[in-house]
This record gives C-alpha cells, sequence and structure tokens, in this order.
C-alpha cells in the first residue's frame, strides 16, 4: 500500500504560528469539520496508526499538531471545526487561529481540505472554502468516508460538492480511510505538489 511517509515523528502541538518550529521544509495541512474523518486519513496516509488520535470526544483538540515527515516535510494536523458544544467565542478563535496559520504558511504549503461526502455543504465549510479562494491558498478537497454510501447516492453527492467547490476534477479526491478507495491518486498529487513546493524553494 502506498504512503506519503513512514518515518513521522511529533514535533509538538502549537497554539499559535509563534509556536511553530523554524524548520525549512514544506508543509501539508489537514482541515476540516469534527468527526469529517481527518484522524482516519492522516493515520491511513502514514500508516502510523494511533499517530493522529481517531477521536472518542471531538472538539476537544485546539491545538495544531506538528509532524516531521522523513524530514522531507511537516504535516500539520489543524484543530478540527464546527463542534456544536463549543462556545461561539471558542470557535471564532479556532477560526482565526487556523487562518492566521493558512495565511503565514501559504508560500510553503498544500493544504487538505476534508468534507464529509454524505452531507452538503456547511456553512463553516462554505466559510473556510471562501476564505482559501480569496487567499489563494494551494489546496485539495477530499470528500471523506466515500464507503458509507451506495454507488448512486455517491455519485449524486459528489456532483453536489463538486459544483459548489469549484476547484475542478483535478483536485477533488473522493477517498475513504476504511477501505483505501482514492488514496493512491491523492498521494500521487500530494508528493507532486510537496515537489513543486521544495524546486521552488532551491
Ligand atoms: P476527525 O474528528 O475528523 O479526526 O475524525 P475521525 O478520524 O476521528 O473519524 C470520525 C469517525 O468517522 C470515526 O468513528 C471513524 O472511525 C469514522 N471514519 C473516518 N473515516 C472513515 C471512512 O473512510 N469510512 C468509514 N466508514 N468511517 C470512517
Amino acid at each position: 500500500m502506498k504512503r506519503i511517509g513512514n518515518q513521522v515523528t511529533f514535533i509538538k502541538s502549537a497554539t499559535s504560528i509563534r509556536d511553530f518550529p523554524d524548520l525549512n521544509m514544506p508543509h501539508l495541512a489537514f482541515a476540516g469539520r469534527s468527526n469529517v474523518g481527518k484522524s482516519s486519513l492522516i493515520n491511513r496516509l502514514t500508516d502510523i496508526r494511533g499517530l493522529a488520535k481517531v477521536s472518542g470526544t471531538p472538539g476537544k483538540t485546539q491545538l495544531l499538531n506538528i509532524f516531521n515527515v522523513e524530514d522531507l516535510f511537516l504535516l500539520v494536523d489543524l484543530p478540527g471545526y464546527g463542534f456544536a458544544k463549543v462556545s461561539k467565542s471558542m470557535q471564532a478563535d479556532w477560526g482565526r487561529m487556523i487562518e492566521e496559520y493558512l495565511l503565514a504558511a501559504r508560500e510553503n504549503m498544500l493544504l487538505v481540505f476534508l468534507v464529509d461526502s454524505r452531507h452538503e455543504p456547511q456553512k463553516k465549510d462554505i466559510e473556510l472554502y471562501q476564505f482559501l479562494e480569496e487567499s489563494a491558498i494551494n489546496y485539495v478537497i477530499c470528500a471523506t468516508k466515500t464507503d458509507k454510501l451506495k454507488k448512486n447516492q455517491l455519485a449524486k453527492n459528489l456532483s453536489v460538492l463538486n459544483n459548489m467547490y469549484t476547484v475542478g476534477h483535478n483536485r477533488f479526491f473522493p477517498v475513504s480511510a476504511k477501505t483505501g478507495e482514492g488514496i493512491d491518486r491523492l498521494i500521487n498529487h500530494v508528493q507532486q505538489q510537496l515537489q513543486t513546493i521544495q524546486g521552488a524553494r532551491a
């Protein structure tokens, strides 16, 4: 099975970009609503079980968790947003933290933006999408948990998501962390993008 990295080491949890290690590497970041399947996808991509905790308690992490992948790039797990039980002001803080990071890392980063293939675009997702477009962030959309839907329903939902998030087919990745569907295609794109970022910095 293809992976983006086997040797992954945890560096630190940061509460703001000021806490970031000053390492001269490209960033691969992950963002999405709580419970979208972010930890499962990261674990699938890196094959380090339990590395990014698969959450029993969504909404708890407010930290950006930073990992070093084979001294090639930083993997940045952004805190999941949109968890109903978290207060409005805390949600606003999270939004600010994510935006602050994305703007600061923009030149050297690819963002994997996860949305659930079972659901219509949600308000918070659309807000993030608009921010990404306005800020010219380099990102792809991953529609997660494709194994949970019947073929016809999945096709319908993907078409709705595709119409909403106008990134084009090349940057739209239906995936299942459970079955591995779509993962190789995502990894190919990620590796190629990270090489491009690295090349531009050399
Ligand atoms: P996070 O909060 O975004 O990190 O989401 P998690 O990775 O913790 O996943 C939330 C729930 O969805 C867990 O119960 C996972 O087992 C489940 N899940 C995640 N990805 C998939 C998938 O591709 N297929 C299925 N069937 N379940 C998934």
